[in-house]
């Protein structure tokens, strides 16, 4: 059983979700679907970089998937080939979507989704650990393709990662 201060902060952190936005995220304080799926992507590189230092491979390797398919529903908003509001839950459906909307090709959508299927069995079953080799190839890789899609949009200057 939990005691009654963990269902207290249960409790809180409900509230807080139910509650009208207070002090929102800087740099995330933007009301474009578009806009929000970028910015995610970009925070989601920019944690990575830090972990990478403290040598967190699994999560820089998580994270780095998350900013790729952030970056694809940004761009899947943007081309209007996604509702803003759908949501995609297979991670194969999603890399599928981006080759339909021609953000690249089918090969490369199912090596997108061969290698998250490789991660997944590997990393999560402990098969195999997370090594910073993977981890320095993810990280390396979300940023580019991030780049990428962010510079071949009509709105690149609204990414805002540093360097
Ligand atoms: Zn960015």
């Amino acid at each position: 059983m939990v005691n009654e201060g963990i269902r207290d902060d249960l409790a809180a952190a409900e509230r807080t979700f139910e509650q009208s936005p207070v002090t929102i995220e800087k740099g995330l304080d933007v009301d474009d679907p578009e806009l929000v799926q970028l910015r995610r992507a970009c925070r989601l590189l920019a944690a990575g970089s830090h972990l990478l230092e403290r040598g967190y491979y699994t999560v820089v390797i998580e994270s780095s998937f998350v900013a790729i398919e952030r970056s694809i529903q940004f761009r899947l908003i943007h081309d209007g080939a996604m509702a803003p509001e759908e949501i995609i839950s297979s991670h194969r459906r999603l890399y599928q979507r981006g080759a339909e909307a021609g953000l690249y090709d089918d090969r490369f959508g199912e090596e997108l989704a061969e290698l998250w299927n490789q991660n997944r069995t590997k990393t999560y079953y402990r098969l195999g650990i997370a090594t910073e080799e993977q981890a320095k190839a993810m990280y390396q890789f979300a940023t580019n393709f991030h780049q990428h899609l962010i510079s071949t949009s009509r709105i690149k200057y609204e990414c805002i990662c540093e360097g």
